[in-house]
């Protein structure tokens, strides 16, 4: 915990070489930051309004509250999903906590490590790459444990995409919890509604929760470009997060999930930190409670990011040498594309340093794959470019892309 894990570290570096480039003009895709929205940022400032003209405002900043949530927020979650997806939730299936972040270091230490009786419990990710905050979320490290996937490859179409691998995934006495992104940064995947089914059936005889990460899922900020089904239930924990829906700063994450289960990460928060920032919930009570939110996910959030990726792969499709084995990962959601280039005759991190010269900043996807301990060529043949730049930073970005990637492998090959 005293140090920086993952991508993070790389964030120090591109950091430092923006400042260090000043007059030079750098393309910078490495941004997990989402775009400030101008219909979102409006939503946020008149529900502000709302707050601060409303006798609530004192109660809301001026007064600790419950260590689940904000009482109205917790209503509002529990009467939209009832509502949406036919549910039967109570207000003690929900826990507001500051941010997603945290809700998975709760779960990570509390279920996963050490048992009383020196037991080692492992906090299973089931298909890596998976999200890089994972790396840092365990007291102890060696607790994490992320399966290889199986690649389904389209080779004439250039595009790939992971799957879980059934056959090597365990899940049995020695896991404490299970955790996956859905859809995932940094691929975009989304993990098919039978393949979570049979993830949380492998669990469900060790009543092991199973928390899917939903930050980029629906119904806010609804970034999925695919059909997708939440799946909710016995030892699911459904988990979301405010922040692709235009409200990082104000940390906010909601976890649903079975009592017992909310319980202990109750307990967590109120000993770590008591409860999350109150403003931030008492606007989102308003957005979801409208349906504003929801309406604006699927209405400009979902529409603004997918063009993105289109862009992206259109400029992929036309800018990359054909007879190259690069591969794009299906764009089925959040706000990255994952890009694979096969037998890259140098590192992800060696490229990274490569596309600097030329301007472009991508994020070396070696950061990506907490957990997994194999040697595994491919960790280091992947790149994550983010979906937050403009149109036409994405192209001339690709472009370089493209050319420097074809200079890489012509040295080889001469
Ligand atoms: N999970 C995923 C997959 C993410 O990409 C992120 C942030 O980028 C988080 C969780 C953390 O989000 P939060 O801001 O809710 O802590």
């Amino acid at each position: 915990m005293s140090r920086l894990t993952g991508v993070r570290a790389i964030m120090k570096d591109i950091k430092e070489t923006l400042q260090a480039g000043k007059g030079q003009e750098f393309i910078n895709l490495s941004p997990g930051n989402p775009v400030i929205l101008p219909e979102v940022e409006q939503m946020w400032r008149d529900y502000t309004k709302e707050l601060l003209d409303s006798p609530d405002y004192g109660k809301v900043v001026c007064r600790y509250g419950d260590s689940q949530g904000y009482e109205p927020l917790i209503d509002a979650v529990v009467t939209d999903f009832n509502r949406r997806y036919g549910l039967n939730l109570t207000n003690r299936n929900i826990l507001i906590t500051p941010g997603s972040q945290s809700l998975y270091f709760y779960a990570a230490n509390a279920f996963g490590g050490y048992t009383t009786s020196g037991q080692l419990k492992q906090i299973v990710l089931p298909l890596s790459p998976d999200y890089t905050g994972y790396g840092g979320v365990t007291l102890v490290p060696e607790a994490l444990l992320a399966y290889k996937p199986k690649l389904d490859i389209d080779e004439p179409s250039h595009r790939f995409k992971y799957r879980p691998d059934f056959s090597q995934l365990e899940i049995n006495e020695s896991t404490g919890c299970v955790l996956f992104s859905r859809p995932c940064n940094p691929t975009g995947n989304v993990l098919t509604d039978d393949e979570v089914r049979k993830i949380a059936a492998l669990a469900a005889p060790y009543n092991l929760p199973v928390l899917i990460d939903s930050a980029y899922g629906p119904p806010f900020p609804a970034l999925n470009f695919t059909e997708m089904t939440p799946i909710f239930g016995d030892n699911v924990v459904h988990c979301m997060s405010l922040s692709k829906a235009g409200l990082p700063g104000e940390r906010i994450g909601i976890a649903i999930g079975d009592e017992q289960v909310i319980q202990v990460l109750e307990s967590f928060q109120t000993n770590m930190c008591i409860h999350s920032s109150r403003y931030g919930q008492a606007i989102a009570t308003r957005a979801i409670a409208s349906g504003r939110l929801a309406d604006i996910a699927t209405q400009v959030i979902r529409p603004y990011y997918q063009k993105k990726f289109d862009v992206v792969e259109s400029t992929i499709e036309q800018a990359m040498p054909k007879d190259l084995p690069w591969f794009l990962h299906r764009g089925e959601g959040a706000i990255f594309a994952w890009l694979w280039l096969k037998d890259l005759p140098m590192t992800d991190w060696e490229l990274y340093q490569e596309l600097k010269k030329v301007g472009v900043i991508v994020v070396p996807g070696s950061s990506f794959f907490p957990g997994l301990r194999e040697d595994w060529q491919h960790k280091n043949e992947c790149i994550r470019i983010s979906l937050t730049a403009t149109d036409e930073e994405i192209v001339v970005g690709m472009q370089r892309l493209a050319k420097v990637v074809q200079e890489v492998y012509s040295v080889v090959s001469a």
